[in-house]
């Protein structure tokens, strides 16, 4: 199906739910297993990030005694002038790690994210956690289609569109993650790959519902990989994915929502990237699980 098609499709399937937005639809008692049909429409996400935004992924990755020392490392050590400058900084550790690091970060500058999260409210959905889940542990950004989702499990663009309207909904703060594989990018597909993501996950949503929203650009043939994109690929398809946020959300919108870079960022090449037109911010996999790495990209920020 080409683009022009699927933009149609998905913009017909989602009148449905932009009908219900202002009818504010929560599955509420008795409807544990119900869809999550809305999405909140005027939620205030608090402080403008003005500056550039640092995200941590460790992926499943760390320990109860990893956390203690790295979130008490990151406390101390994230220069005053990262936040003064309107910068934010979050780390998304596993979910049973999520009430250790809330009572780790209580009182500090650094917001905690989630990596992953299911569409409904509540259910029979064994393994799954929810949105309002995290939000009990102080989260409030979520990793919305994350690459190793979408190609080690399988996830579909439909099922991350429904991830994305229970963000959405809750008030939390998405990070939609796009990107393309190699052989796609080989076979010049990149920017496609990009616009069928950035489409499925966001045509017909109202502008109002999506103040808090962050997109990460993440080829997935750099994610692990030491191969970070060059500066010239990064400034290419973060230009494309702003003009793509331009011409379907709105020019301002386009303009505003910030973008973040993430594939083998390290604090070698962070200043670089950071320095792109159009990049507003990293996520960091492998280097966010040492206090030293991440402080140092977290210091080319400020
Ligand atoms: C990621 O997990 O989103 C990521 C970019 O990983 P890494 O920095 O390890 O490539």
């Amino acid at each position: 199906m080409s683009c022009v098609a699927e933009t149609q499709r998905l913009a017909g399937a989602s009148r449905a739910v932009n009908l219900r937005f202002a009818g504010f639809d929560f599955p509420g008692p008795g409807r544990e297993n119900a869809e999550l049909t809305a999405v909140a429409p005027h939620v205030d996400f608090g402080r403008a990030v003005v500056g550039k935004i640092v995200a941590g992924n460790w992926k499943m990755n760390g320990s109860a005694a990893l956390t203690d020392d790295l979130l008490s490392r990151l406390r101390a050590g994230i220069p005053a002038r990262f936040f003064q400058s309107g910068g934010a900084c979050i780390v998304c550790p596993p979910f049973p790690y999520l009430p250790q690091a809330q009572r780790l970060l209580a009182g500090s500058s650094i917001a905690l994210g989630a990596q992953d999260l299911h569409p409904g409210a509540a259910g029979a959905f064994t393994g799954e956690v929810s949105a309002p889940m995290l939000q009990d542990f102080g989260v409030s950004w979520c990793l919305v289609g994350h690459s190793e989702r979408r190609h080690i499990l399988g996830e579909a663009d439909s099922f991350i569109r429904r991830k994305m309207e229970a963000v959405l909904e809750f008030g939390l703060r998405p990070i939609l993650c796009v990107g393309e594989t190699l052989s796609q990018r080989e076979s010049g597909r990149q920017t496609q790959i990009i616009d069928q993501q950035l489409i499925a996950a966001l045509v017909g949503l109202p502008e109002s519902a999506l103040g808090g929203l962050a997109v990460a650009y993440e080829p997935v043939w750099a994610i692990g990989t030491g191969h970070t994109a060059t500066p010239g690929q990064v400034g290419e398809m973060h230009a494309h994915v702003r003009g793509w946020l331009r011409g379907h959300i709105s020019q301002g919108f386009g303009q505003k929502v910030p973008l973040l870079y993430g594939g083998s960022v390290t604090p070698a090449n962070a200043h670089d990237l950071l320095g792109q037109s159009d990049v507003d911010g990293v996520l960091v996999g492998g280097a966010s699980l040492k206090a030293d790495q991440f402080l140092g990209i977290l210091s080319h920020a400020s």
